[in-house]
């Protein structure tokens, strides 16, 4: 018998990229974590997989149709999950009582609603959805506070940060020493790319990363460096750090996932082979450790770790964030809801590369017009800032 209860989890975002490194870490430790609930977008045919192999309680779809095919195919297989259907029913499985911990990852503000109700129910909350925290940072973090949730980040800097952080650091920031938290960025595939390339690059060339395998949004924002721009909000909320003491590093090996430099000249570092699983496992476990499935670091095969500065030129998105963060109020929301439209209109071909930047600048404007102390505040932002970038999405569309 095992010495642990075991933990039932419910994974957002199930057929996903972190879903699925989830999953694999649920598969090698039946005896500590057990399936609740599992949901997608509108991918029934991956979600029927996942179900009939860890047959959680629930499996929901928030398309429709998709969860009426779902139902029949469950069905004909003699499954006894429950298929709901809508994303009020997402918001139920990660609240509900059954659940102990909750991955909440779902990509973009889609994945807001269920996160926070995660942390209101005062959950051990697994976040991925940087996106719901760069929304909202405040209101998340009162939640979590307000209810006990715990929160572990599975973004591997932050994760990597957390490690790296002494565990008194939650009780006690201001005596733990810190200096500087050290955020590390491949670089993406176009850090080298000649700069007059980058206006053709094509959806493709965007999200084939040199060092992870990832989700298409993250893709694209990971070469625009905007994926560091979110990660340097949402290292502000989950550390209490200021803009100033956060810096981004290029490390283009991915070995080390990030530092902690501390006032009498330590850096911490963590270091490991780029694999979420790594951070997931880390986070399911916490505050033990357990096998992940990931291959040992060899240092001799990685023989070298280069650092340089990022280039704003190059990277204007990242320039963007920094300026939302020191802005506050409702500024990271609207960068992040006008950064989701001009992403979608990348990989659509309706905008360039460049055009991301352009597109969510002016987005910025109207930031002082938001108050951002309450989850409808925080979605008007939102949705204005939708609203102007799908205007300027039009105008350099139809300059093309
Ligand atoms: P993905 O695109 O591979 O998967 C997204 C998941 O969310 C899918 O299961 C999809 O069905 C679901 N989904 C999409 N839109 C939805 C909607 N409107 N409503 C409900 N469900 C929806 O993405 P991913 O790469 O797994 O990333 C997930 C989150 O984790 C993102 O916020 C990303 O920034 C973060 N993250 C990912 C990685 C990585 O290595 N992939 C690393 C760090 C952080
Ligand atoms: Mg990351």
């Amino acid at each position: 018998m095992s010495q642990h209860a075991v933990q039932r989890i419910t994974v957002l975002g199930a057929t996903g990229s972190i879903g699925q490194s989830t999953l694999d870490v649920v598969a090698r430790h039946p005896d500590r974590f057990s399936v609740f609930a599992l949901s997608a977008h509108r991918q029934d045919d991956k979600l029927f997989e996942q179900v009939l192999r860890f047959a959680p309680q629930f499996a929901v779809l928030v398309d429709g149709e998709a969860a009426a095919r779902l139902r029949t195919a469950l069905r004909a297989a003699g499954s006894r999950t429950e298929v709901l259907c809508g994303s009020e029913a997402l918001v139920d499985i990660a609240a509900a009582a059954e659940a102990d911990m909750v991955m909440a990852a779902i990509v973009g503000a889609a994945g807001l609603r269920p996160a926070l109700a995660a942390a209101r129910a005062g959950k051990k909350v697994l976040l991925a959805n940087k996106e719901a925290l760069v929304l909202s940072g405040r209101l998340f973090m009162d939640a979590v506070a307000g209810s006990g949730a715990v929160l572990l980040p599975i973004d591997s800097e932050h994760n990597a940060v957390f490690q790296a952080l002494p565990a008194s650091y939650a009780r006690d920031p201001q005596r733990s020493g810190v200096r500087r938290v050290l955020l590390t960025a491949s670089g993406g595939p176009f850090r080298a790319s000649p700069l007059e390339t980058l206006a053709g690059v094509t959806p493709e060339q965007a999200c084939a990363h040199p060092n992870w395998v990832m989700g298409r949004k993250i893709s694209v924002d990971s070469a625009t460096m905007m994926n560091k721009g979110l990660e340097v909000i949402e290292a502000h909320w989950l550390f209490g750090a200021s803009a100033d003491i956060i810096e981004v590093v290029v490390h283009r090996q991915s070995v080390i996932h990030s530092m902690v430099e501390y006032i009498d000249g330590s850096v911490i570092a963590q270091l490991g082979n780029p694999d979420m699983r790594t951070p997931i496992a880390h986070a399911m476990a916490w505050p033990e450790r357990i096998d992940a499935g990931v291959r040992a670091l060899d240092l001799f095969e990685v023989a070298r770790l280069d650092f340089e500065r990022p280039d704003l030129a190059r990277f204007p998105c990242l320039a963007l964030a920094f300026e939302a963060l020191r802005a506050g109020g409702a500024a990271p929301a609207m960068l992040n809801a006008a950064n989701e439209e001009a992403v979608d209109a990348f990989l659509g071909h309706r905008i360039g590369f460049l055009d991301i930047a352009r597109v969510i600048e002016p987005c910025l404007e109207r930031a002082g017009d938001f108050a951002v102390d309450s989850l409808d505040a925080v979605l008007a932002a939102d949705a204005q800032a939708r609203e102007r970038a799908r205007l300027e999405i039009h105008k350099l569309a139809a300059a093309r």
